[in-house]
């Protein structure tokens, strides 16, 4: 599937919010949102004047700011929305749950990688294991009770190592645990709505998906 190359600032500034998708870069670098916090292109600093914003345009910006967060493309973000609308519950509760529950996703939390797009490419690279067995499906949901790790050769990677021994991002997510000793990490439990972390309107996402 193709994937986004261009600038990842971009999209933090398009949102009007740090998204930390440069991984440990956005802890330990000057972040271009501070410099520049108007939205990217030729209109951007007038768009950043432009007070009132339609509903749309807040669904739309909710909905597009969680797909970058979890870097997805549109359809495997509708189809994540259209499975959590089918499950009983709230659907927007849902969609964040599927989210957080992505394997792509818990090697980021655990601390294996810097940012999910690097985990995403350990996953895809075959450098992550499930149960004790290879799993390369970004995708593939967690259940609680599973063991996550690096596979044993690849645990001396340089990005792997760079992101465990880093003391400037957040902790471990309190549905996850790693060993520190045998750096396997566990799936304590699923996580709930209280678990993720970031400031997302999944209402909005509801209702621009439900018109
Ligand atoms: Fe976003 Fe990180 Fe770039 Fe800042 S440095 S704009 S948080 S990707």
């Amino acid at each position: 599937m193709a994937r986004y190359t261009g600038p990842v600032c971009k999209l933090c500034r398009r949102e009007g919010q740090k998204l930390f998708l440069k991984g440990l870069k956005c802890y330990t670098e000057k972040c271009p949102i501070e410099r520049r916090a108007y939205p990217p292109g030729q209109h951007g600093p007038s768009q950043a004047r432009r007070r009132k914003r339609s509903d749309y345009a807040l669904q739309l910006r909710e909905k597009q700011k969680t797909k970058r967060i979890y870097g997805l493309h549109e359809k495997q973000f509708r189809n994540l929305f259209n499975r959590a609308a089918h499950q009983s519950g709230v659907t927007g509760e849902n969609l964040l749950v599927g989210l957080e529950r992505r394997l792509d996703n818990v090697v980021f939390r655990l601390g294996f990688a810097a940012s999910r797009s690097q985990a995403r490419q350990l996953v895809r690279h075959r450098h992550v294991e499930v149960n004790g067995r290879i799993v390369d499906v970004p995708s593939y949901a967690v259940e609680g009770g599973d063991d996550i790790a690096i596979k044993a050769r690849s645990r001396d990677l340089l990005p792997v190592q760079a992101s465990l021994e880093s003391r400037v991002r957040p902790d471990t997510a309190e549905w996850l645990a790693v060993d520190e000793k045998t750096r396997v990490g566990r799936v304590l439990r699923l996580p709930t709505r209280q678990d993720v972390p970031m400031a997302v309107q999944e209402q909005l996402i509801v209702e621009l998906y439900s018109k």
